[in-house]
């Protein structure tokens, strides 16, 4: 019998992601379409059906070539009926997606937080190398992530689970966060976070760097430009980029101490920066890590970044369906 292919999807603020995966997880063919926005998204599912029969129709195939769908979305999940219960950026408010897609198709389809695909996506074909026990970070505009307990997502009680940008680390003044808290991780290690401080420490010390000129011409500064300083060895630069993996290193090692993973993966953007972020965030990491906790672990940059979500959208398919 003919090799069956899994679908992934990835949908985020700018643009949805598709793959065709085989059952070993490699990617047949993968393509992106705009996110329409309008009207409070409705019309997300039908692009998505749209996408997906356009491209068999492409590729000369049946629906009957597909198992079904892994599908990634911002925002918590309601896993007893696959609707998102909010997701701010695409209009969207207990919204039917599982419902939706599946009359659309007529597939199955199982849905989940796209952090959480992420993190699946790494421990079956990236970082993870198929460790059982895994928390992924992301650090990109916030900061998201997921736990793989005995190779299972970590969902909680109510889908919040695996939270790990917001894990308290200011405890009293800190910057407030999107969830109505202060302090947050996500206020530090996000790209935003790393930024904010930057501007914060150029504006409130007279530490030299290289990185006033920047500001004083932008009136703003990027965490790519804060991650070269810091590369490069700038005082106020190296100086941020110690507060931030301090935080990072403490609060991976507090969520390590609770469930003593085989590997930890990092990725999203401020990743891209390699040994400026992951060293330091190593040493701190041994700091506070209990001894055993620390002999077990792991600490890498994700491998395979853009892929990740749907990746782990076709092994939620494949282990679901
Ligand atoms: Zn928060």
């Amino acid at each position: 019998m003919a090799e069956k292919w899994l679908v992934g999807v990835d949908i985020g603020g700018t643009t949805i992601k598709l793959a065709f995966i085989s059952e070993a997880g490699e990617i047949m063919t993968k393509w992106e379409i705009d996110t329409d926005k309008s009207n409070n998204g409705q019309q997300i599912p039908t692009d998505i059906a749209k996408a997906i029969q356009t491209k068999l129709i492409e590729l000369d195939q049946q629906k009957e070539k597909l198992i079904g769908i892994g599908i990634g979305a911002p925002g918590p999940v309601n896993f007893h009926d696959g609707s998102i219960e909010v997701a701010v950026n695409l209009g969207w408010k207990n919204f039917p997606l599982k419902a939706l897609l599946e009359q659309e198709l007529g597939l199955p389809v199982v849905v989940d937080n796209d952090a959480n695909l992420a993190a699946l996506g790494e421990m079956w074909k990236g970082a993870g190398e198929g460790a059982n026990d895994l928390i992924f970070v992301t650090l990109g505009t916030g900061v998201g992530g997921g736990i793989i307990s005995s190779g299972k997502i970590v969902h909680g009680i109510n889908g919040a689970g695996g939270e790990i940008g917001h894990v308290t680390s200011v405890i009293e003044g800190g910057a407030p966060c999107n969830c109505g808290k202060k302090g947050c991780l996500e206020t530090i290690a996000s790209a935003t976070g790393i930024a904010r401080l930057a501007v914060e420490a150029i504006t409130s010390t007279e530490t030299p760097s290289q990185l006033r000129e920047l500001y004083n011409e932008q009136k703003n500064l990027t965490a790519k430009q804060v991650l070269d300083a810091a590369r490069e060895e700038d005082e106020l630069a190296t100086k941020v980029i110690d507060q931030v993996t301090l935080h990072l290193g403490l609060a991976l090692a507090n969520l390590s101490n609770g469930l003593n993973p085989e590997k930890i993966v990092i990725g999203g953007g401020v990743s891209k920066a390699g040994d400026t972020i992951l060293q330091p965030v190593k040493e701190q990491f041994a700091r506070f890590a209990f001894p055993r906790v620390l002999d077990g672990v792991e600490i890498t940059i994700a491998t395979i970044g853009n892929d990740a979500g749907v990746i782990g959208g076709a092994w939620l398919a494949k282990t679901s369906f």
